[in-house]
């Protein structure tokens, strides 16, 4: 793509974006997010999302799972609140408006977790699909129609990986050859947002120019670090910005949390969520 087609945002750019809370707020007017992530097998998926999100700033998660990673999540996150579902039929989608939802990180293919899903893409709320909500997608035709009949807001956040299984007649290597190309490609087959992450993440929307984010380090690349970014992304757009400026928002703030956490020392991806209330400190105190 020409450089006249890219954004590359800086922070003041971002901090332009970002939620400013008013005197006027209430938790509810700040966004409720709902959290469908995680599951027996993986727990810590559930406990990065939700934490990235809190840490991010959001007037409520709702986190809807099985007992046993729903204890998890409310013994690390106790403001939580918390939704129980019987892992068989999980389309109940509770009680209360939510503004956003994010679903997928270690959620599992489950048949349940499609039925899950499609309650999600019926609905009107805007969405996050991350890691298995994607995987189901590119297993289903009737989830992709859904995907690409949506009105509200919809934001696709995978990694190589699942973009070549999301798109046909492409592979791993393909993407990354031609990041920029394959994720704006994307972007008009499933008429949603996409944020490519990986070593420079992309962020692609139908008609508009293509995001390249301009932080982060390779020390990203470690287990969880995509669960925590969902939770990211998902905070903003639940706070009211659309998928485009919740997906620059989002991974610009994941990028300097990352660099910010241990100054260029080795991360885990627990070490973002100390982090993420630093970055977009640094990001807001300019504005
Ligand atoms: P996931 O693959 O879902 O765990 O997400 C990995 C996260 O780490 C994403 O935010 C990627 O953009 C980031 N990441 C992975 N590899 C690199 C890399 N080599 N350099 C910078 N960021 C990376
Ligand atoms: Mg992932």
């Amino acid at each position: 793509l020409p450089e006249a087609d890219l954004v590359r945002p800086q922070a003041v750019d971002i901090a332009r974006l970002l939620p400013v809370p008013s005197a006027e707020d209430d938790k509810y007017r700040r966004g409720v997010l709902a959290v469908r992530a995680g599951s027996d097998q993986y727990r810590g998926a559930a406990v990065l999302c939700v934490g990235g999100a809190l840490r991010t700033g959001v007037g409520m998660v709702r986190y809807g799972g099985g007992e046993d990673v729903l204890s998890q999540v409310i013994a690390r996150w106790p403001e939580v609140v918390g939704l129980h579902l019987d892992p068989r039929s999980s389309t109940d989608l509770g009680p209360g408006r939510v503004s956003a939802v994010v679903v997928g990180p270690g959620r599992g293919t489950h048949p349940a977790n499609a039925d899950e899903l499609r309650a999600l893409l019926e609905s009107d709320v805007p969405v996050l699909l991350d890691a298995d909500a994607l995987n189901l997608v590119s297993s289903s035709v009737a989830l992709t129609e859904l995907v690409h009949r949506r009105g509200a807001p919809t934001l696709l956040t995978p990694h190589a990986g699942e973009l070549a299984r999301l798109l046909p007649d492409t592979d791993r290597a393909e993407i990354e050859a031609h990041r920029l190309e394959q994720a704006t490609r994307a972007a008009k087959l499933y008429r949603s947002t996409v944020l490519l992450k990986g070593s420079t993440t992309v962020i692609a929307h139908p008609g508009e120019r293509t995001v390249v984010n301009p932080t982060g380090t390779p020390l990203l690349a470690t287990a969880g670090s995509g669960d925590v970014l969902s939770g990211v992304a998902g905070a903003l757009l639940a706070s009211g910005l659309s998928g485009q400026d919740a997906a620059m928002c989002g991974a610009y703030l994941h990028g300097r949390a990352a660099v910010l956490a241990r100054e260029g020392a080795p991360i885990s991806a627990s070490d973002l969520l100390d982090a993420l209330p630093l970055a977009v400190a640094e990001v807001t105190t300019g504005r």
